[in-house]
């Protein structure tokens, strides 16, 4: 077959992972093609915000394994591809000349066995690290089951890698994916941040270091397609980022692709808020110092899909608030819905001058839309404002025009 056609194939079969995002490493060029510095044919975001193109593909679709929601699934009777590692390293040195991308995303199928997969992985990498002398971002796939050794060696010749979750617990792989399980998926990953771990080691004490997952590890959880919450979500998320030092844990809403007696409807439209709603708590979780379980509990196990999580938490944790801007602390003006990490910066900066009034807050570029309700400066709310805290969800649930229009339909019945 064509390598063109292969890449057709290939490549739409790689579009359901969404765990790619190049931003992060740092890897120099010294004397080859492509450069990796912090910045990484897919669009993704870096995590500064800059949109970079990768060369996002599968090695091979075939795959020995069948879980329900993948359109790869041995039991599918679909359009079968293979690279070989010469093919696809002179497809992305190409597409790199030509300026098409940037980097590549290398994922892969389990073919004939884990060990054989992570190889051919490798072997890709190797041509293009040593024999073309590319500097480029290579975000690589570790296939869980493949021997510890060629997990190691990957490490050295990738700036990130990643290992699916793909279900948030035991009893869901079993339903779904039962040739996966946690122990096989966390092997790899806790190898990995061990890897890291000794790199940061090295560096305090030699001057050169090898490098190794410089851009670190993420990881890919699928929503909506078992019975999962959100807190049982959010809690792993939190785990993995405690425990493994995982750079991003990325969400995906579940596609429906196959049909299956333990899957939801073929027709289902993929649950894109619930997604939203995912990546803003992860981003309290990262960011904010909040903790999964200050976000939900054991009464409130998903997530409101009309108000963003931290006004939701602001809602049930009323008692927190006002925050006294000339007073609270960084981590109180944090938890204030729409004060972000700029803004409360900005506000402990500015104290240090004299006294902030709501004028001045406008000033420093706060949008008080939200959080007015939620604040006082100098002892004081906002002038003429009323809070009723029984009516404030309601005045802080925003329904956009596209919504609203949709509702009236709806409600018309047009
Ligand atoms: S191992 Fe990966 S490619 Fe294979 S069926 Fe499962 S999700 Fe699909």
């Amino acid at each position: 077959m064509e390598t063109v056609k292969k890449m057709a194939i290939l490549a739409d079969s790689a579009k359901y992972d969404v765990s790619c995002s190049s931003s992060g490493s740092n890897r120099k060029n010294s004397g080859g093609v492509g450069n990796g510095a912090l910045s990484g044919i897919c669009h993704s975001w870096s995590e500064d915000g800059r949109c970079i193109s990768l060369l996002k593909t599968l090695y091979t679709n075939n795959c020995v394994y069948d879980c329900a929601y993948c359109i790869n699934r041995i039991s599918n009777d679909i359009p079968r591809a293979s690279f070989t590692p010469r093919e696809l390293a002179d497809l992305t040195i190409d597409f790199y000349r030509r300026n098409y991308i940037e980097g590549l995303f290398l994922s892969s199928g389990v073919y004939p066995n884990p060990d054989k997969t992570m190889e051919n992985l490798i072997e890709t990498m190797e041509i293009l690290r040593k024999e073309y002398k590319f500097f480029g971002y290579i975000h690589v796939k570790a296939i869980p089951g493949a021997d510890p050794l060629l997990i190691n060696k990957a490490g050295m010749l990738a700036d990130r890698m990643s290992v699916n979750i793909e279900l948030p617990s035991e009893k869901s792989l079993r339903l779904l994916a039962p040739q996966k399980s946690k122990e096989k998926i966390f092997k790899p990953m806790a190898q990995i941040t061990q890897g890291l771990m000794q790199i940061g080691e090295e560096k305090g004490k030699y001057r050169f270091s090898q490098k190794f997952v410089p851009a670190g590890q993420s990881t890919q959880m699928i929503v909506g397609a078992t019975n999962d919450t959100d807190l049982s979500i959010i809690s792993l998320s939190q785990g993995l980022y405690d425990n493994f030092k995982l750079k991003r844990v990325y969400y995906s809403a579940y596609v429906p692709v196959n049909e299956g007696p333990n899957l939801p409807a073929l027709i289902q439209a993929p649950p894109m808020k619930r997604e939203n709603r995912l990546y803003q708590a992860d981003w309290l979780l990262r960011f904010y110092g909040f903790k999964a379980s200050e976000l939900l509990d054991q009464d409130n196990q998903n997530f409101d899909m009309d108000l963003d999580p931290k006004c939701d938490w602001a809602i049930r944790h009323f008692d927190f608030f006002p925050v006294e801007i000339n007073k609270a602390s960084y981590n109180e003006i944090l938890r204030v819905p729409g004060i972000g990490v700029k803004s409360a910066k900005k506000i402990i900066k500015m104290r240090k001058f004299g006294k902030i009034d709501f004028l001045g807050l406008k000033k420093l570029g706060v949008v008080l839309k939200r959080a007015k309700y939620f604040i006082t400066c100098n002892g004081r709310y906002s002038e003429g404002l009323y809070i009723y805290p029984e009516n404030l969800r309601n005045r802080l649930i925003q329904k956009k025009p596209a919504d609203m229009q949709i509702k009236i339909f709806q409600e018309s019945g047009l």
